[in-house]
Parts: structure tokens; sequence; C-alpha cells
């Protein structure tokens, strides 16, 4: 075996010489002067470019309201407010997701409740919901995971049946449609984030839309330490200078400069989703005829966003577990990540209670799952390492090699 053939893992040289992160902000001259206007001018925080910002996502999206705040989490937090969750109150999501997804529930005293995924889509199975529904139910948190949609018709009637809340985490479905239908305008409340890995970024940041009017005055509230200046609001209005404090909130704001940048990064979405839509294609093209590997399934009447392209290892061909091919990957430069690791076996809910076995599917695939890069301005270069890097890798571990 030559050096090229070797695993980078066992001596050999890798497939590239630079490490490739699996994901990655992209940010041009125009985003920086676009920063650069917001900083010489009057408002660098809750100025024209916040509200400039928050109109073009509800445009985008559908919705009629858009409130930005400091960060994705700060939204989720934020959507639990506005949707009354407090506590005891039970709100079912999935586990197969970033820890936020479920810690804004405790953060207003909810007790999360978490329902199993479907093996194909690894997004939250409706039936789950179904099962877990009880007295105390007031919300269902979806994940649109890795950007395909959840399953919104069969939640959206059990949401009606029940009288539930639906809060959409949207982190990874900027510009994902269900049936024709932005996300962003389907759950009562739609998260985006803005972090660099996402679609979009303003450095840290996030989002909710909502058509709801109720929702988005109580978002504005919390954002802002729970503070109204609306005369119509107030209770005692005592004069020009009067404000008053009715529930309490944080400061959650978004700067004007980062909305600045976010303005300008959308602009660009629409190229930064072909682009990874095109790379997600070409990956499932190279990799159909590999048995040891399962390509991400994609629902019918759904456009996914692509945020991430995870791949399903079958260990038993492989002769291996997850964590050998991961290093193996690593070693080649090819930066591969896992997600997630289900929420409910971080230590932190083990202390609460939740116990391994809760949710058996998201545990199994949890175990068999990597995440490989795809951002838009990964070059094609980049892009053909990383089927190489894992053509070479899974041959080898196949037993073709060994
Ligand atoms: C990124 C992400 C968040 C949190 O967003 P931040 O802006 O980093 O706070 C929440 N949920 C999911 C699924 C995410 O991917």
């Amino acid at each position: 075996m030559n050096k090229k053939e070797e695993l980078a893992l066992n001596g050999g040289t890798p497939i590239r010489d630079s490490y490739l992160p699996y994901g990655k902000q992209c940010i041009d001259d125009e985003d920086i002067k676009a920063v650069n206007n917001v900083l010489k001018s009057d408002f660098i925080t809750t100025g024209p470019a916040i509200s400039q910002f928050e109109k073009e996502i509800a445009d985008f999206v559908g919705a009629k309201y858009a409130v930005a705040f400091s960060s994705g989490t700060a939204a989720l937090h934020a959507a639990c407010f506005a949707a009354g969750v407090k506590d005891n109150d039970e709100v079912i999501t999935t586990p197969m997701t970033f820890a936020a997804s479920s810690n804004c529930i405790l953060y207003v005293g909810g007790q999360p409740v978490f329902a199993d995924i479907d093996p194909k889509t690894y997004n939250i199975s409706p039936k789950s919901i179904k099962s877990l529904i009880t007295e105390k139910t007031k919300a269902i948190i979806t994940v649109d995971f890795t950007g395909q949609p959840a399953e919104y018709d069969e939640i959206i009637s059990l949401a009606k049946k029940y009288g539930l809340i639906i809060i959409d985490d949207a982190a990874h479905a900027l510009g994902a449609t269900y049936k024709d239908r932005r996300i962003g305008s389907i759950g009562d409340m739609t998260m985006f984030s803005f972090h660099p890995v996402k679609h979009i970024t303003t450095g840290e940041g996030g989002i909710i839309t909502t058509c709801n009017e109720d929702y988005y005055e109580r978002l504005q509230l919390f954002r802002s330490h729970g503070i109204t200046r609306d005369s119509s609001k107030l209770k005692n209005n005592q004069g020009p200078w009067y404000y008053e404090m009715q529930e309490l909130g944080y400061n959650y704001r978004m700067t004007d400069i980062q909305a600045a940048l976010g303005s300008n990064q959308l602009k660009k979405l629409s190229r930064f989703l072909e682009k990874r839509k095109e790379y997600a294609k070409k990956y499932t093209e190279a990799f159909s005829g590999i048995d040891a590997i399962t390509t991400p399934y994609q629902q019918d009447e759904c456009i996914s966003s692509w945020h991430l392209y995870i791949v399903r290892l079958d260990t038993e061909k492989l002769k291996t577990n997850r964590l050998e091919i991961f290093k193996a990957l690593q070693m080649e430069n090819i930066g591969v990540n896992v997600h997630y690791i289900p929420v409910h076996l971080h230590p932190y809910y083990q202390q609460l209670g939740y116990k391994n076995g809760l949710c058996p599917n998201a545990e199994k695939i949890y175990e068999e799952i990597i995440t490989l890069p795809l951002f838009p301005t990964m070059s094609e270069q980049d892009h053909y390492d990383v089927i190489a890097g894992v053509k070479k890798v899974i041959s080898y571990y196949s037993g073709d090699l060994r």
C-alpha cells in the first residue's frame, strides 16, 4: 500500500494538507461596508438597522412580525415566555438537537418532555408527541433538523386538538419550505439563529417570527427588561419621561451593528442556499453506492435548507465504531462533527432524572452519525476532498484495503 492509500491515522499522507471545518461564515467587503456605515451613524444599537432587518426577515419568511435578539438561545427563552410557559408546564421537544432547544423550557420553570425521533428523517415523531400529551402540556418545540422541516401537518393537527402552542426551533432552516410554505410562517413562533455556522450570520444573534400580535408585543417586552414606553399600555402615566417595567425581562437586544451585517448577509441567502443544495446533492450521488453509508432521507414536498449533511454509518458492515471513523476522517483533515449528543443524556439532564433508554431511536442513531463539512464558500476541491476522504476511510474499514 502506498502512502496515499494508507490512512493518515496509520501514518499515511492525509487527503488534504489543511484542515477543512464542518461549517464557517462567509463575510465579504460589502458586509464590512454595511457594518462600517452603522458604526459611523448615530445609532449603534436599538436604531433603524434593527427594524429594517426585522422587516426583511419577516417578509422573507412570510410572517407578519419579527423580533431580533442577542442570540438564538435568548430568542427561544423569549418565545417560551411569550407562550406563557411557566412552573410545571410540560413542553414536548426532541432530544436530537442542541441543548438550547430544551434549556429554554427550564429557563421559565417548565418541564421538558422528550419525544423520540423518526428513524428516517431524524425529526421529532408526531406519534411519539401524541403519546406524551397530558393535561400539563402547554407547547411543542419542533426542530427542523439539518434544515429538513418537521412533519407539520400532523403536528399542527395535534396542537389544534389539544390547544398547544408550536414553537419552531428553525436554527437550521432559514429558507426551507414545507409544502410551499416557508419555515417561519408555520409555527406560532419560529426561531432563527445567526451564529456563524448558520445560514447567515450576525456574529451572535437570533430572531423570532410570528403572525400573532400578542406574542409580538410580549417578545418585545421581554427583550428589553420587561419595560414599555407605549403610552396606551402604561398603568399610571406620570409624564413624558415615564416608562414602566411590567414583566421581568432581560437585556437580550441585538445591536444595529449586527443587524446591518444580517441585512447584507440576507441579500446573499439564495446563493448560499443553492450552493448548499448543490453540494448536498453531489454528496448523495457520490455515496449512494456505498453499502455502509445511509445518506440523508428527504421528505416529499419539502425543500431542505441543508444546514448539515449527516451520514449514518452501518457499524456492523464497517467492523468498527463511529469513534474510529471519526478519528480517521479528522486525521485526513476532514473536519467532521457529530450533531447531536441527545439532550437528555447530558449530565445536567441526567441529574434532573432523565434516563438512558428514554428515546431509543435518538440514542441508537446518535451512535452512528457523522456530520460532513458543508458551507457555501467551500471550494469544488474542498468538496471533492471530503468525498475522497470518506471513500478512503470507508473502504479501508469495509475490509477492501485492510
Ligand atoms: C444554533 C442553535 C441554537 C442556538 O442558537 P444560538 O444563536 O447559538 O444561541 C438552538 N437550536 C439549534 C438547533 C441550533 O442549531
